[in-house]
């Protein structure tokens, strides 16, 4: 049996073929490369139902994933996150059949594990000993984690502002740590030098700038659709940053498409922003293939703080060919959609998460979404590694002081 179909790497822009034996990172025209796998042979050779017998993990996909050899599975566990049913959210909301993909329960918390996993695991395959990469604090925290599980060294710069937690993941697994003052595109910039200066022994696996991530992201889409018995929901919301995440379950839906496990149409794809950071939105709207850099960008949702997007013309790409659309919402907007996600649903999302929720309102309130539409919410990350997004006030009592009743 073969372990992956991997064939080669594609330009996304210019088309051009790359080996995909050899570490890679940007095309010479600028543009992150695709994997691309005989699909043919994957068709010819696995069903959806001999997937059904596969250990829960995202490595059940492996034909359609980039490690060579099975003995380079670098893994935590990550993968096959409960597809949750939402009523009590869902008819707040006006959609009832609204559904959670829960990415709280991957290993180190955040959705990010998945693409730390697939993308350590080929960067150990192929050589490489040191990883570099900015962050807001989450890929990081993933990639160092991973990084060590696989004994390569790995350097990590973010933004202080960061969710605290991700620097003691950092730190805690070993990586060489340090905090820009800025946001991560500067961050991104001073990787990239020290990348250059390096005489290639640092592997830079910024977002996009490497081909795996996306393949571990894209386990999502296959999940979703997995979990949903080899069908497509209406519509998928996605907190969108860097867009990975969005991207791939895109690339995930067309592979499925050509390999004859869904038929039919796609489901809408809804890439969801901060009014404070938007700059897809923005593209969306006006209708350009490109996004503009956003200036002096804000969120309490640190995830999807990302001015600038490698990937901005995939990601708008996927939205106008599923018919799907682009909506910001504020941080107040998305932090009482958390609250109520816990207080509904007893699901502490993450503020990420939390602003698709919010994104679902607006979007039925429009009338994008019909009532009867089946929509899945990603909730990229656990609610529990942004402490500070709650304001806890309560009162504190003295031993033996009488509790209110
Ligand atoms: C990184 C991140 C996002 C955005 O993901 P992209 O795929 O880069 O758009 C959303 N939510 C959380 C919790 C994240 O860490
Ligand atoms: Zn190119």
């Amino acid at each position: 049996m073969t372990y992956s179909r991997l064939t080669h790497l594609d330009c996304a822009r210019c088309h051009r073929r790359h080996d995909a034996d050899v570490l890679a990172n940007l095309c010479d025209c600028g543009s992150p490369l695709l994997a691309r796998y005989d699909l043919a042979a994957v068709r010819e050779t696995v069903t959806p139902a001999d997937l059904a017998g596969r250990p829960p993990t995202l490595w059940r996909y492996h034909e359609v994933l980039p490690v060579r050899d099975e003995a380079n599975v670098v893994s935590l566990g990550e993968g096959m996150t409960p597809l949750l049913p939402l009523p009590r959210l869902g008819e707040a909301l006006g959609v009832p059949g609204l559904l959670m993909k829960d990415e709280g329960l991957v290993p180190t918390g955040s959705f990010k594990a998945r693409g730390a996993a697939v993308g350590v695991s080929r960067a150990a395959e192929l050589g490489a000993s040191t990883i570099a990469m900015p962050t807001n604090g989450n890929a990081g925290a993933a990639w160092a984690l991973y990084a060590a599980r696989a004994s390569l060294r790995s350097v990590v710069a973010m933004p202080v502002d960061a969710p605290e937690i991700t620097r003691a993941e950092c730190a805690v697994s070993g990586a060489d740590l340090y905090l820009v003052n800025g946001l991560i595109g500067d961050a991104g910039k001073m990787i990239s030098e020290l990348v250059s200066s390096s005489d290639g022994e640092l592997f830079d696996t910024s977002t996009l700038k490497e081909p795996y991530r996306i393949e571990g992201k894209k386990t999502m889409g296959y999940e979703i659709v997995e979990q949903l018995g080899w069908r497509c929901p209406d519509v998928i919301l996605y907190p969108t940053g860097g867009g990975v995440g969005l991207i791939g379950i895109h690339k995930a839906l067309l592979e499925m498409r050509e390999l004859g496990w869904i038929t039919g149409k796609l489901p809408r794809l809804v890439a969801v922003q901060a009014t404070g950071c938007a700059p897809i939105v923005k593209a969306f709207e006006a209708g350009e293939r490109t996004a503009e850099p956003w200036p002096d960008s804000k969120t309490v949702a640190f995830g999807i703080n990302v001015p600038k997007a490698l990937g901005d013309f995939l990601i708008l790409d996927a939205l106008y060919e599923t018919g799907g659309t682009a909506i910001a919402v504020d941080d107040e907007a998305l932090l009482a959609a958390q609250e109520l996600c816990a207080r509904l649903e007893g699901a502490f999302v993450c503020p990420e998460g939390a602003a698709a929720f919010a994104a679902v309102r607006l979007l039925r309130k429009e009338g994008w979404l019909a009532e009867d539409e089946e929509v899945v919410v990603l909730n990229t990350g656990a609610g529990i590694k942004y402490p500070d997004t709650v304001t806890v006030s309560v009162p504190t009592l003295e031993i033996g002081e009488k509790l209110p009743r």
